[in-house]
């Protein structure tokens, strides 16, 4: 599955968005850096009201949602790169995950500490990444110091990697995060392996005060700005109202969300922002039994998606039956579908689609 990491300077409110995430009733949260000292980690559900058509339309009894994982990875602060806070337990965390959300404080609250003295979340983006940029630049000269007898053995990997390094190391000491450099498809792969912190997608959660979840504030704005400037993106976010809604049974929270002038809990904007950033999508398998979601990556070749479901429906591949979703639901079901000739029988070079209605036939 895919990885979002939670990071922020100490007392922003991760814990807090993190508990709404997961739900998790014993809430860590506290007015004091480091509580949260073990990463957490949940999964989330990842929302999508194609499903409830699509169990409708098939008359499917369960619905199982795709999803996503977050992990709460706590103890960055300034200096983390040199060892102090919980700096190595942090950097080793971090490097597990696909995409990074960065939780930057927006909201003012005489009562909530600031690690720094002052409110000011582009200040806090730049302390954290030059963090991150420091490690990745103290990793990188391990790694090309380790490289170097295998360099002399004319070893291709050992040069891949080594001219790899070596371009994320001119970026990062002109400043730029390394996912700044421009990587070819054929070094795709070999990058990615690399874990460099900033290399990581970023999604910058602006947590606000319950009273500007809906408009949003000067704060908010400034990250806006700097996000798109950087070629990341932003999500406005009230972790207080999202712990609030998290408590709440359905009826009881659309009610508080109206209340509030929010279309949606933050938590789906969240979620969504995430699967965007890392270029996901989803398809379904729907039957009687249940409707459920699956994530890819965009571009993803049939036989490959099967395999999210088990190795074996990729090995043994041979086709897959394929709806898409306005049909499937457009013609009330697959046999309907079927019928109106909507359903396709595509091969082991079919690049999947987001909202595909798959059923894979394969040997055993
Ligand atoms: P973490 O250290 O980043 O995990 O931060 P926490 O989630 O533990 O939050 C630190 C403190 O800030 C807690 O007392 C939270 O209740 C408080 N807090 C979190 N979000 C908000 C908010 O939007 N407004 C206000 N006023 N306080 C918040």
């Amino acid at each position: 599955g895919f990885k979002m990491g939670i990071v922020g300077l100490p007392n922003v409110g991760k814990s807090t968005l993190f508990n709404a995430l997961t739900k998790t009733a014993a809430a860590q949260a506290a007015n004091f850096p480091f509580c949260t000292i073990e990463p957490n980690v949940g999964e989330v559900a990842v929302p999508d009201a194609r499903l409830d058509k699509l169990a409708a339309a098939a008359g499917s009894k369960q619905i199982i949602p795709t999803r996503m994982t977050f992990v709460d990875i706590a103890g960055l602060v300034k200096g983390a790169s040199k060892g102090e806070g919980l700096g190595n337990q942090f950097l080793a965390n971090i490097r597990e995950v696909d995409a990074i959300a960065h939780v930057l404080r927006c909201f003012e609250d005489s009562d909530v500490t600031h690690v720094e003295g002052r409110v000011d979340p582009v200040a806090d983006a730049e302390t954290i990444e030059t963090e991150l940029m420091l490690a990745d630049l103290e990793s990188i000269e391990k790694r090309r110091a380790n490289l170097v007898r295998k360099l002399k053995g004319n070893d291709k990997e050992a040069q891949q990697q080594d001219r790899l390094l070596a371009a994320a190391q001119a970026a990062i000491e002109d400043s730029k995060p390394a996912r700044t450099v421009e990587i070819d498809e054929d070094d795709a792969k070999a990058w990615k392996m690399l874990q460099l912190l900033t290399s990581k997608p970023v999604l910058y959660v602006c947590n606000v005060s319950e009273s500007e979840a809906a408009s949003g504030n000067a704060l908010s704005e400034a990250v806006a700005k700097m996000a798109a400037a950087e070629g990341n993106s932003h999500v406005v976010i009230s972790a207080r109202i999202e712990e609030e809604i998290s408590q709440l049974d359905a009826d009881e929270a659309q009610m508080f969300l109206e209340e509030m002038g929010l279309e949606e809990p933050g938590l789906d904007r969240l979620i969504r922002a995430g699967y965007e950033l890392l270029h996901l999508e989803t398809y379904f398998t729907v039957g009687p039994k249940e409707a459920r979601a699956w994530t890819i990556q965009a571009g993803t070749m049939a036989p490959q998606a099967a395999g999210v479901i088990h190795g074996d429906f990729e090995k043994g591949f041979i086709r897959a039956e394929t709806i898409a979703f306005d049909d499937f639901v457009g013609c009330g079901g697959e046999q309907g579908a079927k019928e109106a000739g909507k359903m396709r029988s595509e091969g082991k070079s079919y690049t999947v689609k987001d909202g595909d209605v798959l059923h894979f036939l394969f040997n055993n």
